[in-house]
């Protein structure tokens, strides 16, 4: 019996391992076109001051419309990364985002910064920042308007190396944020000689906070430890206004998240910034919904 029953369940066990890997394959398959095809694009997320309700930026989020399927990147980037297909991938990102800026900035459409998400593969491409530096001077745009979010698995990985990537890019004038801070699993010790300005808690420490101490206390913890070190610190996951006011108080400056808007279609960034400035000039916005 305990055979039969160690027998099946190794079936099922191997079902689900092909199903999830026919899934991958076929994934990493269409990858390969979704750029050439036009199916990847570009959402901005709101980052708002806590303080004034006026705003910071936006962070640039990628989606993949497969067919009739939205992919998400959380699915799709690891595999991207796998395939080797995430240099290409990543630059048409910072092309698509440069061009975009450059659009909203003859408009004088004021976007704040715009933060990118760039993946451990990606940076330690030989020539990155080179490639940037390029994408930059062609969009007229300076690296400034630009902020590019790491994660620490990249400097566990790839160590000094990733360090010098990150220099060569502040000297284009782009500054460089910390994402996901507190999920991975590198030492804190690292954090002193790294060439960032911000870094962002992780939503899975802002979700919940308002229930618990404990919760709190990893947020403050967090928090405490990057100001200290002179960072500018967002949250991200910023769901409730409760949330948004207990970082406030904690002194956490910016916040990211559903409450502000969810992610938006680049032609909703300009009327979200205009209701924007308009609220924080003429009324004053609350901490959170403001507009
Ligand atoms: P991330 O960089 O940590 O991005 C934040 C994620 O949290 C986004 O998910 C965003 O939609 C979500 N989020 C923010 N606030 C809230 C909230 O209040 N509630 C909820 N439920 N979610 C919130 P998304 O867009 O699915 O992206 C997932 C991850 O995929 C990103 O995590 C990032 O690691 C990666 N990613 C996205 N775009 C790119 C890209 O262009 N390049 C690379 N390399 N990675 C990307
Ligand atoms: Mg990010
Ligand atoms: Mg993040
Ligand atoms: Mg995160």
């Amino acid at each position: 019996r305990a055979k039969e029953m160690g027998k099946s369940r190794f079936k099922v066990f191997n079902a689900r391992m092909r199903e999830d890997t026919l899934r991958l394959m076929a994934l990493e398959t269409d990858l390969r076109f979704a750029v050439e095809r036009g199916e990847l694009s570009l959402r901005y997320h709101p980052i708002v001051d806590l303080e004034d309700g006026s705003l910071h930026g936006f962070e640039s989020l990628l989606r993949w419309r497969r067919g009739n399927e939205d992919v998400s990147p959380a699915e799709f980037i690891p595999v991207a990364e796998d395939a080797g297909l995430i240099a290409d991938i990543g630059a048409f990102v910072i092309e698509d985002v440069c061009r975009q800026v450059a659009a909203w900035q003859d408009t004088a459409c004021d976007c704040g910064i715009v933060h990118v998400n760039i993946s451990g593969r990606q940076l330690m491409r030989p020539g990155f920042a080179q490639m940037v530096d390029e994408i930059l001077r062609r969009h007229g745009i300076a690296g400034s308007c630009l902020r590019f979010e790491v994660t620490e698995s990249v400097l566990v990985r790839h160590g000094t190396l990733a360090v010098s990537v990150m220099h060569q890019l502040r000297e284009l004038g782009i500054r460089l944020c910390l994402d996901d801070f507190g999920t991975g699993y590198s030492s804190l010790g690292y954090l002193r000689r790294l060439p960032v300005e911000s870094l962002k808690i992780d939503r899975s420490f802002v979700w919940g906070m308002e229930k618990d101490e404990a919760g709190r206390a990893l947020v403050r913890g967090i928090l405490t430890l990057g100001l200290h070190l002179g960072l500018e610190v967002v949250a991200e996951g910023v769901e409730t206004e409760e949330q948004a006011v207990l970082l406030r108080d904690m002194g956490c400056r910016y916040g990211q998240g559903f409450l502000y808007a969810k992610p938006l279609l680049s032609e909703r960034v300009p009327p979200f910034v205009c209701l924007r400035e308009a609220a924080v000039a003429g009324y004053g916005v609350s901490v959170s919904t403001g507009v």
